[in-house]
């Protein structure tokens, strides 16, 4: 059981939010919510929001607040968050950070932690250029660091693997300024208001059993 269980996970692409997301989900049972998966549903579907967003997610920007925000909004107000939520990739600027807040205050709850996963830019672009996700199920994996049992196959659901659009070198690349520039911000906001825990181990299974230590 958590007992911080209103969660925010911090870090730059490639540090790791979606794969201790995933560790935390089966673990504990809270929802995860990644910005980044509910855009990529919305391009794959071809809606409107999905169509403005596929361009400027190639290219590595954010999309704008107001688009992310009532997304998360809707997810927040689902049953299963009641449970505890990991926020994965939101927020990502300071003016989405005070809209969860106020997000969170009409719904009677509040973040417990911001955890804030931290890790080299030499290494983000290392991790990132080799990532292979899985077309079927939310598992990921690293050409280099984690590779999957059969090359270009989920050891999971047996789907096959594929590099996300904007994982090549120059949009990493680019992710990453971002992320110095919108993102990090963020950083000094959740430490001023005693929310904020940077995690000391790199290596996923660390990390998870480090949060079991602060979280439980
Ligand atoms: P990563 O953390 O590895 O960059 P994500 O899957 O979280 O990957 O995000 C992929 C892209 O989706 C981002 O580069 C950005 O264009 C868009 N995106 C995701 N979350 C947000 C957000 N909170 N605000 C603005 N854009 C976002
Ligand atoms: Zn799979």
């Amino acid at each position: 059981m958590l007992t911080k269980k209103n969660l925010i996970f911090l870090g730059a692409p490639g540090a790791g939010k979606g794969t201790i997301s995933n560790i935390m989900i089966a673990k504990y049972g809270v929802a995860h919510i990644s910005t980044g998966d509910i855009l990529r549903a919305e391009v794959a579907k071809g809606t409107p929001a999905g169509k403005e967003a596929a361009v400027i997610m190639k290219a590595g920007k954010l999309v704008p607040d107001e688009l992310v925000c009532s997304m998360v909004k809707t997810r927040l107000a689902e049953p299963d968050c009641a449970n505890g939520f990991i926020l994965d990739g939101f927020p990502r600027t300071i003016p989405q950070a005070d809209r969860l807040d106020a997000v969170l205050a009409e719904l009677g709850t509040k973040i417990d932690c911001a955890v804030y996963l931290k890790v080299e830019d030499s290494e983000l672009i290392e991790r990132l250029t080799a990532r292979l996700n899985c077309r079927g199920c939310d598992a990921i994996y690293n050409k280099r660091f984690m590779p999957p049992k059969v090359e270009g196959i989920c050891d999971k659901c047996k789907s096959e693997l594929f590099q996300r659009a904007d994982d090549s070198l120059e949009t990493a690349q680019n992710r990453l300024s971002v992320f110095h520039q919108q993102t990090q911000p963020l950083i000094d906001y959740y430490e001023k208001r005693g929310l904020l825990y940077t995690c000391k181990n790199t290596d996923k299974d660390a990390i998870a059993a480090e949060l079991a230590g602060i979280l439980e």
